[in-house]
């Protein structure tokens, strides 16, 4: 915007030229707006008139006079008005002369401008701008005279403004002071007064300390010190009220200087005060209980470590647990006490009260010891011995009793107690912290004992093991061995080393089959023990019998968690009973064979008669042939001869046969069971000591049959024992012999007696019922010859049913008892 327009706005500028010549006035005039004032003065009293009177102010002054006067009449003007632009038109060369000498002259302002006469052309805008610079600062000025006349006006409205900023102070919230710099109180407001305690009328004029605690003065001295030094704008401190009718307040202090806008100096200071009595007591209390709550930390991680350190036996243990609870519960002696009847026996205890004193004056730990056991959670108590139960104790006694105490249970069974005693210091009671440690504690006591003991029993229980005659095994529910005592050790030639954590299968001989194991186990799985022999193999390979007990163990919830097996090596038993088996039987067979060989003696001379005659006869009719001489009467006679003799020895020979049935059959109802169960016992011991697998499959529900009994035992006796004898050749756990019988539709009982052996080639099953037909070195080959003819005399028939080189089966029938028939 031009000048010239902003000028316009306002009242229009006023130009007063003094010693211009008229050619320079016009061609000013020419040039500036059509609004401004411009006047040739004839000299310069005539300006100062103008300047000097109250009228329209003049805005600039043109001076066109010579260079020494303009500046006489420029001083003179500035005298009059400093800021008035003046403008003095000279020559071009006198210019820069003239604006030296106005640099060093004196009286003079910033606002006078050389200015050359030969450019007029620019001179209306200078003139402008120097009316625009005027008013500009005119404007100024004036702002700032108004200022200063409200500034004035200000102090007579300050009473108004503090009555305000009292009943600001009064409704806030918080409490406001203000102390001299001595400390003495000039104001407070109304919750201030509350917050003290105090009225106007005692506090003000009183010095600030008075108010506070003595042991705070020094704080409070400092935090003014501060302020008022300026080390920080404003600080706090907490401190604690004078204690009146105990009252006990804290307040937080915080304090400002006070300080006028024109001035450092400090009037005083200004205080806020805030009651913070409840934070200050909470946060003692949460110290407090921080304080505990470390304390109590730290005693279980001692508990902790005592019970765990394995460098120090349990009594150790014991006594320092109890002088650490003496410690954390404050109290002098501490015991362990175990219950007797009515009484409590002490068996441990720490502490340096007399226990023997304290229960001579009266002070009886029964009482308590008494509450703590019927309780499940600790029994506490502290007074002066006054209280329920305790009436008469230590009377005299002015501090107060304590006594803490917990049961302790050892298998379940409440053993006694673990209490400390004594006269608490201090006088509060039992934390619940306090109670949960003994608690602690106690288990720990009860748990302690329960395995002590346990391992005593076990030590006792595994040395009783360890000396047992008996070999002794453990194993866990899936058969693996976890234990195996001296005795095992030496049954079995094996180390503990080499079988602990090895199958209890190791052992095993391959005489028996998986079926026979899968039922010991099925057997002890549920629960039952099992009692029977074993074949089993020692370390070097050999067979041994044992006569072996399986019994489940089971834990505290009667989950079957181990298995105990206890036996004996039955090698040696086993060995005389076959002998004497053997022997028996040998006897049985040798008396009858003798008896049979003396028999045989006999009729073999017997038989030598009727031999000799069939011989003389027939030997005389072909002489009589051979000859032609001879009558058909006397040829007939020979040969009925020799007929009559052959009959003869026929007859001595079904004799013999007859002989070695052992007289006349007692037949009568027999149940096939009960022979097969004679049987089974006496080739038991036989078939275990030459690992032969003698299975018997006989029904139950099978019907009686009709024979005698011992007889039929001699038949089934004889067809079994050679069925072992087939099968000894084959290799151990292919020697199978297997009798079966079965009831069939003819009313008769079938027994088939079946062995893997070599079987019977061709040429010695034709033969094999011959008399003395024997393949056996020490054999007789009569046992199944006189079988055949028992089971004849019976009604039935023996026979062999099959034959291969995988083994044969020799079958024979009896009838079934008569009633059975019948139905
Ligand atoms: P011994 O047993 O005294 O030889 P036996 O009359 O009982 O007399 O047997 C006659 C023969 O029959 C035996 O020597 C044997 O060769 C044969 N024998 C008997 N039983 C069997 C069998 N189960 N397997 C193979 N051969 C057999």
């Amino acid at each position: 915007m031009h000048n010239a327009e902003i000028l316009h706005a306002e009242k229009c500028p006023v130009i007063k030229m003094i010693g211009s010549e008229p050619a320079v006035a016009d061609a000013i005039r020419e040039n500036c707006p059509d609004d401004v004032d411009l006047e040739t003065l004839d000299d310069q009293a005539d300006l100062s008139s103008h300047l000097e009177e109250d009228g329209q102010p003049v805005d600039v002054v043109l001076l066109g006079t010579s260079p020494d006067l303009a500046v006489q009449i420029a001083q003179r003007i500035h005298t009059i008005d400093k800021f008035l632009p003046v403008i003095i038109l000279t020559r071009p060369e006198a210019c820069r002369p003239l604006r030296r000498t106005l640099m060093f002259s004196p009286f003079l302002g910033s606002e006078v401008i050389p200015w050359s006469s030969e450019d007029l052309t620019a001179l209306p805008n200078a003139l402008m701008e120097a009316v625009n610079r005027r008013r500009q600062r005119q404007r100024h000025h004036h702002a700032l005279c108004r200022a200063q006349v409200r500034f004035e006006k200000l102090p007579h409205l300050k009473p108004e403004l503090n009555q305000y900023l009292d009943q600001l102070l009064d409704c806030a919230p918080i409490g406001v002071m203000t102390i001299d710099a001595s400390g003495v109180i000039l104001t407070l407001n109304h919750q201030a007064q509350e917050i003290l305690n105090a009225t106007n009328r005692i506090t003000l004029g009183g010095a600030l300390n008075d108010l506070f605690s003595k042991d705070d003065h020094p704080v409070i001295a400092n935090l003014r010190t501060e302020i008022a030094t300026g080390r920080s704008p404003s600080a706090q401190r907490t401190v604690r009220l004078r204690e009146t009718d105990s009252v006990r307040k804290y307040i937080a202090i915080t304090m400002a200087p006070l300080c006028y806008r024109n001035t450092m100096r400090q009037p005083g200071l200004m205080v806020i005060l805030q009651d913070v009595t409840s934070r200050v007591d909470a946060e003692a209390e949460r110290r407090d209980a921080e304080e505990k709550l470390r304390k109590h930390v730290k005693t279980l991680r001692k508990f902790h470590e005592i019970s765990t350190r394995e460098d120090i036996c349990f009594d150790e243990k014991l006594s320092g647990v109890l002088k650490l609870a003496c410690a954390q519960f404050g109290l002098a002696a501490g015991m362990v006490t175990s219950i007797n009847g009515e009484e409590f026996d002490i068996i441990a205890s720490v502490g340096s009260m007399d226990l023997d004193g304290l229960q001579n004056a009266g002070l009886h730990s029964n009482r308590f010891c008494f509450r703590a056991i019927k309780s499940k959670e600790p029994y506490t108590y502290v007074g002066d011995g006054q209280g329920p139960n305790c009436s008469g104790i230590n009377k005299s006694c002015e501090t107060p009793v304590a006594y803490i105490g917990v049961r302790y249970l050892v298998n379940d069974i409440i053993e006694g107690t673990l209490c400390f005693w004594g006269n608490k210091a201090e006088s509060d009671e039992f934390t619940d912290a306090d109670k949960e440690l003994i608690k602690m504690m106690g288990q720990w006591l009860g748990r302690e004992w329960q395995r002590a003991r346990s391992e005593a029993r076990m030590r006792k229980l595994s040395s009783a093991l360890e000396q047992a005659a008996d070999a002794v095994m453990i194993t866990d529910r899936n058969r693996m061995i976890e234990y195996v005592n001296g005795s095992f050790e030496c049954m079995t030639g094996y180390s503990k080393e080499e079988l602990i954590g090895r199958p209890a299968g190791v052992l095993r001989s391959g005489f028996h089959d998986q079926e026979f194991y899968n039922q010991i186990w099925r057997l002890i799985s549920s629960g039952k023990a099992y009692r029977g022999e074993l074949v089993n193999r020692k370390k070097d390979g050999s067979i041994y019998h044992e006569q072996r007990t399986i019994t489940p163990l089971r834990d505290a919830n009667g989950e079957i968690t181990h298995f105990i097996s206890t036996g004996h090596d039955i090698t040696e038993l086993v060995e005389t009973q076959r002998q004497n088996r053997l022997h028996q039987s040998e006897l049985t067979h040798v008396a009858r064979l003798s008896t049979l060989g003396e028999m045989t003696s006999g009729l073999a001379h017997e038989l030598n008669q009727p031999l000799c005659a069939i011989t003389t006869f027939t030997q005389t009719c072909l002489r009589m042939l051979s000859a032609g001489e001879y009558k058909p009467d006397d040829l007939y006679y020979g040969l009925q001869q020799v007929l009559r003799q052959a009959e003869t020895a026929t007859e001595i020979f079904r004799r013999l046969r007859m002989f070695s049935r052992k007289g006349e059959i007692e037949e009568c109802s027999v149940e096939l069971g009960q022979i097969v169960g004679e049987i089974e016992s006496f080739v038991e011991s036989e078939a275990l000591q030459n690992l032969i697998n003698v299975h018997f499959d006989v029904p139950d529900r099978l019907p009686p049959v009709w024979a005698d009994r011992i007889q039929l035992e001699q038949v089934l006796l004889n067809l079994v024992r050679n069925a072992m004898e087939a099968v000894s050749e084959r290799d151990p756990g292919c020697r199978n012999v297997t009798i079966t019988a079965t009831r069939n539709e003819e009313t008769e009982v079938t027994v088939d007696v079946r062995d893997s052996g070599h079987g019977c080639p061709p040429d010695i099953a034709n033969r094999l019922f011959e008399p003395f037909f024997t393949t056996k070195e020490k054999g007789m080959g009569v046992g199944l010859g006189i079988s055949q003819s028992i089971v004849e005399a019976h009604g039935g028939r023996l026979w062999l049913e099959e034959t291969s080189p995988q083994g044969s089966v020799f079958r024979f029938t009896v009838p079934q008892a008569k009633g059975e028939k019948d139905e």
